[in-house]
């Protein structure tokens, strides 16, 4: 039985030092099981180019990732900057609304964009703005709805396209707004699997924004972002609400009280393991490699905890959009991951709620595939339910084959963790799409003769048709 590289999942934003098509090959090689696209920087072209490269050579290589479309929804940024300015400790510093003027300074006053022309309305004198990501302190001297006037609180350079944040302020944007819109069509085009959906507040925004999806043809499955304290505060609805979660700690860690945020990662990994929706760890996992070749101790600390705690998913995004090792940095993600699964005390979720029969029949089968030697899961699945339910018991050091009929649902798959994923024809008889799905498992290696398949499936008996779970030994 040939084991899986890791059984947590890896997402890599696609960047400048990835875009190529070696560097995709690479990334596809070496085990990255979804492409994130960020629609912060991406444009149209770029995004119908890069969608259609990495299928082309997810086929060719037989491992087809999985495509995800980050768009931006209520997040606000600074605009376009050819350069980076130099601000400092007492600048006086407008916060306008319309295109920046280049060069971006007038009579000794930076004029600075946002994307967000009624922010003056939620903004008073005296409040904090936050550029970058947290680091550039803004002190608003006075609101208005031409421009916010502040003063800048910290020596920096200011790069292009900056986060702003303003923690625990209510914004009043909408959460789907007119570009994610556009960009979500050119998503839909490329027949991307998932759409993330930044600053998640409540379950409508998921509703709203999977009606979007549905009215133009798209069943693409929706991760919601948890940035700030309103996406904290409504999580349990937000879970019920979608598809899957992001942990998006770049944010939250500004938005809310940052000694939270581990806090805020652990609780929200549990109520999805109780639910059975799969739960990604993002930003600032490797973030130091973006330009040094080894991971600082306190990083490779933390992706052990995120593997230890169970989320099915990590994600890197600058350490693979500009950063200058790209492939060391998935490299020594299936390093560490593989090394602390090979830790982990094999047990399964005992909260998950498993209601159909079939389901229920998961933990069974689970828990046989961890007692016996050489064995792994063999699932059938057209939803998908079944495979994310089996992935969510997390039965540790089993490998999970899920096969399925259905066109995408087999990249959709790879965020799951433990779940090997096959596109195959299902046969009328269940007992030949047993037979296909082992012989293709033995045809690329993933088992040889002696090995036990846990199999859960149909047959047909006494006219009719029967849930088992049997085991097979490969011939
Ligand atoms: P972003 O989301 O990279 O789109 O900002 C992730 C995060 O905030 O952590
Ligand atoms: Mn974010």
């Amino acid at each position: 039985m040939k084991k899986l590289r890791r059984q947590t999942k890896l997402i890599a934003t696609i960047g400048p030092s990835t875009e190529g098509e070696e560097q995709i090959e690479q990334l596809i090689k070496n085990g990255v099981d979804v492409c994130r696209l960020n629609m912060a920087h991406a444009d149209h072209d770029w995004v119908h180019m890069i969608s259609k490269r990495i299928r082309k050579i997810g086929t060719r290589l037989n491992r087809d990732p999985a495509i995800m479309m980050d768009v931006k929804g209520p997040e606000i940024r600074t605009g376009y900057l050819k350069t980076p300015i130099e601000i400092q400790v007492g600048d006086i510093l407008d916060i306008i609304f319309e295109a920046q003027p280049d060069p971006p300074q007038a009579e000794g006053v930076w004029k600075i964009e946002v994307n967000y022309d009624r922010l003056s309305e939620h903004i008073k004198a005296g409040d904090t703005i936050l550029l970058d990501n947290g680091l550039i302190p803004l002190k608003v001297i006075e609101s208005s709805p031409k421009n916010i006037r502040c003063k800048v609180m910290q020596d920096a350079k200011l790069k292009s396209r900056r986060h702003v944040n303003l923690p625990g302020v209510e914004t009043g944007l909408p959460s789907l707004t007119q570009k994610d819109r556009k960009d979500s069509l050119v998503g839909i085009e490329c027949k991307h699997d998932f759409f993330a959906l930044s600053f998640t507040r409540d379950a409508d925004a998921i509703d709203l924004f999977r009606s979007f999806l549905k009215e133009n043809g798209s069943d693409a499955n929706i991760i919601a972002k948890i940035e700030d304290q309103q996406g904290v505060s409504n999580l349990g609805e937000i879970v019920s609400a979608s598809d899957a979660i992001m942990i998006a700690r770049g944010d939250l860690g500004i938005e809310c009280a940052f000694e939270d945020l581990p806090i805020i990662q652990r609780k929200t990994v549990g109520v999805c393991l109780a639910n059975g929706k799969p739960v990604i760890i993002a930003t600032h996992l490797l973030e130091s490699m973006i330009d040094s070749p080894v991971p600082t101790r306190a990083e490779i600390s933390d992706v052990a905890n995120a593997v230890n705690e169970g989320a099915d998913c990590l994600m890197l995004s600058g350490e693979t959009t500009t950063g200058k090792q790209p492939i060391s940095c998935v490299n020594l993600i299936n390093r560490i991951a593989s090394r602390i699964e090979s830790e982990i005390t094999p047990g399964l979720t005992e909260e998950l709620k498993l209601f159909r029969p079939k389901a229920k029949m998961l933990r069974s089968a689970a828990l046989l595939s961890m007692k016996m030697k050489n064995s792994a899961v063999l699932v059938f699945t057209r939803s998908g339910d079944l495979a994310s339910k089996l992935g969510a018991l997390r039965p540790n050091g089993a490998p999970l084959f899920a096969f399925t009929d259905v066109e995408g649902l087999h990249r959709r798959l790879r965020l799951i963790w433990g779940i090997e994923p096959f596109l195959m024809k299902f046969r009328e008889d269940p007992e030949l799409t047993v037979q296909n799905a082992i012989d293709r498992l033995k045809f690329e290696n993933w088992v040889e003769i002696g090995d036990q398949l846990v199999t859960v499936t149909n047959v047909f008996a006494g006219g009719k048709v029967v849930e088992s779970i049997q085991i097979r030994e490969v011939e």
